[in-house]
């Protein structure tokens, strides 16, 4: 953990002033602040926010720097589940060089936290989440990445992967993981109780991807309530797309938002244009925890997508027709302090004693510096300068 002092930024927006990190946390915000001997770094009167979260994505899936790969598969989930675990090996997905590319560009575009899910299924046993748990420790001191073990390719209907998630789980992956417990599983009271049970045993929250549209998800939704409920886990469990919210009648969503707000069950978005996703508004106005992620980049699902929050912001605003300042700050909001919030953490914003983890953003105010998403001129880790000008402070292998 690091000293430094950083002239003439804009926290959130606001007046210029200079900001003082010591020992790794924000000590003093004031004009005209005097260290000695403490490193200077000079904003330019660039605004401040806090580091961004990158609260769902998969560093175990990028073929980010290989070579094309053209075998993408169309059709329904269970297509492109199966595709990939076929594939990882055929076409050398190295998961650590992999995990490290992705992580490295989510460092260089301001992030402070990563929530990766990381596949474990009885093909490729725990090597994922061993080769991503290596990226975690290499990367240590420039972002912080948190690992959920998720069961892509199902759990009940795969024998030996809930003994393989509860070896994960004892070796150091953070969350429990879970995907569509009725359109997977087939079997969504034996997938929900299994998780619990898990959680329960490790002292660990959760984290459930759940594409199930409409009454399906909604089904499997209520079922998650219940289990939140009856374990006494308000605060810990999370719901990633949640996408029946965006398809069901609108009092229906409303109902189940109430729900998710009251057991402090939180949504993961990615705004994924190929889906129904939950209105953030609607989401936001009933008191629900909300984060953002990027999903999976350029992997063998999809050729799209960066490693950069705030054009995932951006496309959260497109998705949900932002386009006032205020609905874009709210944007800035979700990736930031509002995200952090989703995924459990506290203290996180610009204040003393918060992390002394901060980027810099180019525009004359929060709204325009998330339409131009120029190259970060700083992001500040602990303390620490981690990337300059849009390009980590270490090599991308
Ligand atoms: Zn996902």
């Amino acid at each position: 953990m690091s000293d430094l002092l950083l002239r003439n930024l804009r926290p959130m927006g606001g007046p210029a002033c200079d900001l003082l990190i010591r020992g790794g946390t924000i000590a003093e915000l004031a004009p005209g602040l005097d260290a000695p001997g403490v490193p200077v770094e000079d904003a330019r009167g660039a605004i401040a926010w806090p580091g961004f979260i990158e609260a769902h994505t998969h560093l175990d899936k990028t073929v980010w720097g290989m070579d094309w790969y053209a075998d993408r598969k169309g059709g329904p989930l269970q297509n492109l589940i199966d595709n990939e675990r076929n594939d990882r090996n055929r076409i050398g997905l190295e998961v650590h060089r992999q995990s490290m590319r992705h992580a490295l560009h989510l460092v260089a575009s301001g992030t402070r936290i990563i929530r990766s899910h990381v596949d474990v299924d009885t093909d490729h046993g725990r090597s994922l989440f061993d080769g991503l748990q290596a990226t975690r420790a290499a990367l240590a001191g420039m972002i912080e990445i948190e690992i959920v073990a998720f069961p892509q390719s199902g759990l009940m209907v795969r024998p030996g992967t809930l003994d393989l998630m509860d070896t994960v789980l004892a070796s150091g992956a953070d969350i429990v993981g879970g995907l569509d417990p009725c359109a997977i599983d087939r079997d969504p009271k034996g997938q929900l109780d299994a998780l619990f049970a898990l959680a329960e045993k490790h002292g660990k929250p959760i984290d459930i991807h759940l594409h199930e549209p409409g009454e399906m998800g909604a089904f499997s939704m209520e079922m998650i309530l219940e289990r939140t409920r009856a374990h006494a886990m308000q605060g810990q469990v999370a719901i990633s797309h949640a996408f029946c919210l965006g398809s069901l009648p609108e009092s229906r969503a409303a109902a189940l938002m109430a729900d998710l707000a009251r057991e402090g069950v939180a949504v993961m978005t990615t705004g994924s244009p190929s889906a129904s996703v939950p209105a953030l508004r609607a989401l936001r106005a009933a008191g629900v925890r909300v984060g953002a992620g990027c999903d999976g980049i350029r992997d063998t699902w999809g050729p799209w997508g960066l490693p950069d929050m705030l054009h995932r912001a951006q496309i959260l605003g497109m998705k949900n027709g932002f386009r006032t300042d205020a609905e874009l700050e709210v944007l800035l909001d979700v990736i930031g302090p509002g995200g952090a919030g989703a995924i459990g953490r506290k203290g996180h914003g610009l204040d003393p004693g918060a992390p002394g983890d901060l980027v810099l953003l180019a525009g004359s105010c929060p709204a325009e510096a998330l339409t131009l998403c120029a190259p970060r001129p700083l992001v500040v880790k602990g303390g620490a300068v981690v990337a300059r000008n849009g390009a980590p402070l270490r090599d991308i292998p």
